[in-house]
């Protein structure tokens, strides 16, 4: 299992974001607190994504990551805090046992403005996610997207891991949009994905974790989840931070969307 945060609010150094509180993102790489099922440190590598904006106010999303423990690189602490950002994702990863230890495999995984990130597992997750890739590209060319879910786009997939194929399926399910608006849309499209590996594998495990840099989505399916918003600033991450009262542990089978202000936790079903 892995551990991941994500914030939005008013500029911040993106190395700090990881290094922050008495219970960082670096610190529970070593010595998480709750686990569930899912080793014991998140030695794997690491990645965090930061967000941007062009001359012409388009924003992109950056990213750094290294297959090493956070611990050891030095950039955290020597280069990161360089850069300033509204919006921070970040993740130290544990492997799955039978996937790649590679900077490929670290989340965030990114697409033009979004970040992602999972912590969990898919059992079974090549036979599990190509049906399911199989299930939205029906409904995909009965809305004239043949390209969507196609085998050529699932060929994208960054590395062999359940986590990287889930970011291929979540971004064609975020290309569909709705005419909801983004904040819907994005809470639709991981509903959707969690309750079509559900439906084929009961016992996946399946928190993610969706920024565009202004607003954060995530999902809690067996894994543990907090957030702490206030008017100024929203923080979603596995365990919290530091003993902030304010931390609101998030129950499980829950869909979150936060941005400053605005908190909302609803049932995933
Ligand atoms: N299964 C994912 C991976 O191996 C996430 C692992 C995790 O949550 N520990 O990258």
């Amino acid at each position: 299992m892995c551990r991941h945060l994500a914030y939005v609010g008013p500029s911040v150094r993106v190395g700090e974001m990881l290094t922050l509180g008495s219970h960082s993102l670096r610190t529970q790489a070593w010595v998480p607190r709750d686990m569930r099922h899912g080793g014991t440190i998140n030695a794997d590598g690491f990645g965090v994504a930061w967000w941007v904006a062009a001359p012409d106010e388009s924003v992109t999303v950056s990213r750094y990551r290294n297959a090493a423990p956070i611990w050891t690189d030095p950039a955290v602490e020597e280069v990161l805090p360089q850069l300033e950002s509204t919006a921070v994702l970040g993740a130290v990863r544990s492997a799955t046992v039978g996937m790649p230890v590679e900077r490929s495999a670290c989340a965030p995984f990114v697409r033009d403005r979004w970040a992602f990130s999972h912590n969990g597992v898919v059992p079974d997750w090549r036979r599990t996610l190509t049906s399911v890739a199989a299930e939205f590209a029906l409904t995909a060319a009965e809305l004239g997207a043949e390209e969507l879910f196609a085998p050529a786009r699932l060929l994208e997939v960054e590395s062999a891991t359940d986590a990287a194929m889930l970011w291929v399926l979540l971004c064609d399910l975020l290309a569909t949009g709705s005419p909801d608006g983004e904040w819907s849309a994005a809470a639709a499209a991981v509903r959707l994905l969690v309750a079509a590996i559900l439906d084929r594998t009961p016992d996946a495990r399946l928190n993610l974790l969706l920024s565009d840099g202004t607003q954060v989505w995530a999902t809690t399916c067996h894994h543990s989840l907090s957030a702490l918003v206030t008017d100024t600033f929203a923080i979603v991450s596995s365990e919290p931070l530091d003993d902030d009262p304010r931390w609101q542990a998030i129950g499980d089978r829950s869909v979150v969307a936060a941005r400053p202000g605005a908190l909302s936790v609803d049932a995933l079903f």
